[in-house]
């Protein structure tokens, strides 16, 4: 889930919290530590000035601290400008827990997590991410207010999931039209790289436009699972981005788009789930740029699940989240005329726009 170009030594030669490589001004950080239940969890709360910081929690089992350090302010630095830019008034955050889910997520570990949410009185509100379930939440919900995507049966949104892949889908359609001319993605290859809880839902929604979707996942169960509902293809190949396609969807890891992979690629949109896929924003964002491929920016069309997850704050219905998802296509058309007219990278047309909501805010709160 982190970046491919920052190995663990490289990490280790910097300052250990504020000079690494991916902090960005953060707000706090919060390492949490329990012995009795095992959990090691890093709160990450990036920026509050549009709102409290709102992000999933994310359990993986890393390698070592510095990439559970690196995912966490990845992640939460996103999320701010994944709210910004989607319109809704909260900040940026995310938490992770340093773990294998399958084998060490216990009921008590995640209370004991939630005791660490409540703890910071709703500066952080967490929810689910990779390795979590609408479940967990429910166990957090036992100890905490702070806590979103819970059951529909507890009062929640559910499972953020079918809602981001909405988004995502709304997304990789108005890239289309930019690329294309044409938004119908009937016959296009697409490649979904990733086919847990989201990139299963977007290729159903694929497949139910006709578009030839081909399939890779580490696991061969959820590929066989996915091939027998939707009659996909499963990629048998071992070099994906050298592989001739419309479009490819990034629905599992962060920075696959690296110094190894971009020079490969031959997809002409790229339009996806995973956060942060590019591994440098700025460098990677470029080289998208002079060679053709239109980047729908990660934080943009993702936007679905927090989308879904800030209704239970507000209020609002599953006919608003609807249309707030569906509005993603329209800012993404936006965003990628906008950076074509400015002569921008994909990604910080987006950043723009997103950092001027939180400046313009910022000194609305000063008066
Ligand atoms: P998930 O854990 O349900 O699915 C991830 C899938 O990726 C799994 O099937 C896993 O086997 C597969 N995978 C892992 N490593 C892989 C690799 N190297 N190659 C191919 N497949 C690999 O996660 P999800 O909830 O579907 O989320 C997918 C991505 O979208 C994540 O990056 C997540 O942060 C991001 N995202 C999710 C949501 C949401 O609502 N769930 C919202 C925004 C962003």
């Amino acid at each position: 889930m982190t970046s491919d170009i920052i190995t663990a030594k490289d990490l280790k030669k910097m300052d250990p919290v504020f000079g690494q490589h991916s902090f960005d001004d953060h707000e706090q950080i919060v390492f949490c530590n329990d012995k009795d239940t095992g959990l090691k969890a890093i709160i990450g709360i990036h920026n509050t000035v549009l709102g409290p910081a709102l992000g999933g929690t994310r359990m993986w089992n890393y390698a070592n601290e510095w990439e559970a350090l690196n995912d966490v302010l990845r992640l939460s630095r996103g999320m701010t400008f994944k709210s910004a830019i989607t319109g809704l008034n909260l900040g940026g955050g995310k938490a992770v827990i340093i773990g294998d889910a399958k084998t060490q997520k216990t009921p008590e570990l995640m209370r004991r997590f939630g005791e660490f949410v409540h703890s910071l009185s709703g500066r952080y509100i967490t929810a689910e991410d990779v390795g979590m379930t609408t479940e967990d939440m429910d166990t957090v919900r036992e100890v905490t207010p702070y806590v979103t995507g819970i059951s529909e049966s507890k009062g929640g949104a559910g499972n953020p999931s079918p809602i981001t892949a909405y988004g995502v889908f709304m997304g990789m359609k108005a890239a289309a039209k930019f690329k294309f001319g044409s938004d119908i993605l009937e016959d296009k290859n697409i490649y979904v790289q990733g086919i847990g809880n989201v990139g299963e839902a977007l290729v159903e929604h694929l497949v139910n436009e006709g578009a030839n979707v081909t399939i890779a996942d580490i696991s061969q169960e959820r590929l066989e699972e996915v091939r027998s509902k939707y009659g996909v293809t499963i990629y048998g190949g071992n070099d994906i981005y050298s592989e001739d396609m419309d479009i490819y969807a990034p629905c599992a890891l962060g920075a696959t788009i690296n110094d190894d992979t971009i020079y490969k690629l031959k997809a002409k949109v790229i339009a996806g789930a995973a956060n942060n896929q590019l591994a440098e924003e700025k460098s990677h964002g470029l080289i998208l740029q002079e060679r053709g491929i239109v980047y729908a920016p990660d934080f943009l069309i993702n936007a679905g699940g927090i989308i879904n997850v800030y209704a239970e704050l507000e209020n609002y219905d599953r006919q608003e989240i609807m249309r707030k998802t569906e509005n993603i296509y329209n800012t993404t058309l936006e965003i990628l005329d906008n950076a074509k007219v400015n002569n921008l990278t994909t990604h910080n047309a987006a950043l723009n726009i997103a950092r001027e909501r939180i400046e313009t805010r910022k000194r609305e709160n000063l008066k």
